[in-house]
């Protein structure tokens, strides 16, 4: 016990001093994982309720994904793109038949699929819609997350993204989340998209108002604008759609995938257009080294078909309304502590009242007691465990996250207290 204790100590005193200082993690030394439990150099249990920003949607190790990578490792894994191969054709295949877009341009990290969206969106606003080179504008929205280039954070509402690193790149025009009269208000002549999470996930998982995306995919086509949608997040299942936007009945110009498509395994990330507007990419003028490599096709292709064939995108439908439920009966059992517990599919983000308590106190409770979540600002709590999660974890999960709230509800003294004497 006592070196095992040792160990905990020594992992995390290792990255902590040879590391850059850029993460604040919680204090759990993972050793290895199986679909939605995962376990720390000490032996402890853990359910996984944030399987890596849905990196992790498939559980962790999937074991028909392990079985197509493992095949893959007896072929080759990486030849760059300077050859054909016999795993990226079928997978860019599979990519069409899932998000109906005709093709795809395959990266690694979402960030670098963002950057695509961008430079496609710049040349389609140059070529097809005739923008002078050098002025086209795309509009985002405040509080959104798209990555961690400069590029990106260049167009970050969050301070902290930003701090320092400048000069940043031009050409981004801010509106807020879900108005769209302060998006027309934002654009211009010159304007050729708009990037926009369908959810916003690091903001807190805050969803736009009913009606939204209708306005924005109506007015996009009205005015010759590529409406580019990041579902790097989202998509996949996540929401319990295969994309967030099918939640509203339209569809985006160009999609924009990561996380969740590379199985759980590696990155491998996307960037989904109709002809019309990917066309614009010729030989030379864009490309990545790993982008698309055999191994990440074999597993990013046997990992759609897991979503497919296992139903997950269902399953996420269902599961996640019963997590969300059962998290609002937590709620009612702690008022004034929990203010809000909202998302869609297995994406929840439960608001935490800042008179009782951090988001981050908690989630190291959680952490505790076998339940792994991860804040975001100071006070949303994420819920998004693998898709694969059964109904009796769920109820674990959710008997654990009640003891917590609980033991902190009275702790805070806040009980019974109208929410008045809370925000005062
Ligand atoms: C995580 C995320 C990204 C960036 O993906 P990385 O793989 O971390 O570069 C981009 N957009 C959204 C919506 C994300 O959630």
């Amino acid at each position: 016990m006592d070196t095992e204790k040792n160990a905990t100590e020594a992992y995390i005193g290792k990255e902590a001093r040879y590391g850059a200082r850029n993460y604040a993690p919680v204090h759990v030394v993972v050793d290895h994982a199986r679909d939605c439990l995962v376990w720390d150099v000490e032996g402890r249990e853990y359910i996984d309720m944030m399987s890596a920003y849905s990196a992790v949607s498939h559980g962790h190790l999937h074991p028909r994904i392990v079985a197509a990578a493992h095949r893959q490792l007896e072929k080759v894994a990486v030849t760059s793109r300077a050859y054909f191969g016999t795993t990226l054709g079928p997978f860019l295949e599979k990519l069409a038949q899932v998000t109906g877009f005709e093709r795809a341009l395959p990266m690694n990290t979402g960030a670098e699929a963002v950057e695509t969206a961008i430079k496609c969106a710049r040349r389609w606003g140059n070529r097809v819609k005739g923008i002078p080179d050098g002025m086209q504008q795309i509009l985002v929205a405040r509080g959104n997350f798209h990555g961690r280039t400069t590029t990106i954070v260049g167009f970050s509402s969050e301070a902290g993204y930003r701090d320092g690193f400048g000069p940043f790149c031009g050409g981004f025009q801010h509106f807020d989340f879900g108005d769209m009269e302060s998006l027309k208000a934002a654009a211009t002549e010159h304007t050729c998209a708009v990037l926009v999470e369908p959810i916003q996930g690091e903001a807190g998982v805050l969803l736009p108002p009913p009606g939204f995306f209708q306005e924005l995919r109506a007015w996009c086509t009205d005015r010759q604008v590529l409406w580019i949608d990041d579902e790097v997040q989202s998509g996949l299942g996540r929401t319990g759609k295969w994309f967030a936007f099918e939640h509203e009945g339209v569809r985006p110009d160009a999609l924009v995938l990561g996380k969740a498509l590379g199985g759980g395994l590696l990155p491998v990330s996307a960037f989904c257009a109709d002809e019309g507007v990917i066309g614009v990419f010729s030989p030379n003028s864009h490309g990545s080294t790993f982008g698309g490599n055999a191994l990440a096709a074999a597993v990013a292709l046997e990992g759609l078909k897991v979503l497919e064939e296992e139903q997950l995108v269902e399953r996420s439908a269902e599961r996640g309304a019963y997590l969300l439920g059962r998290l609002r009966e937590v709620q009612d059992e702690v008022r004034p502590l929990i203010r809000e517990v909202r998302g869609r599919g297995l994406w929840i983000g439960m608001d935490i009242e800042p008179a009782c308590a951090t988001a981050r106190d908690l989630v190291e409770r959680l952490a505790a007691r076998g339940v792994l979540s991860k804040e975001t600002h100071e006070t949303v709590i994420r819920f998004a465990p693998p898709l694969t999660i059964s109904y009796a974890l769920v109820d674990r999960a959710v008997e654990i996250v009640r003891e917590v709230m609980q033991e902190k509800h009275r702790e805070s003294g806040l009980q019974g207290k109208p929410a008045a004497v809370v925000d005062a």
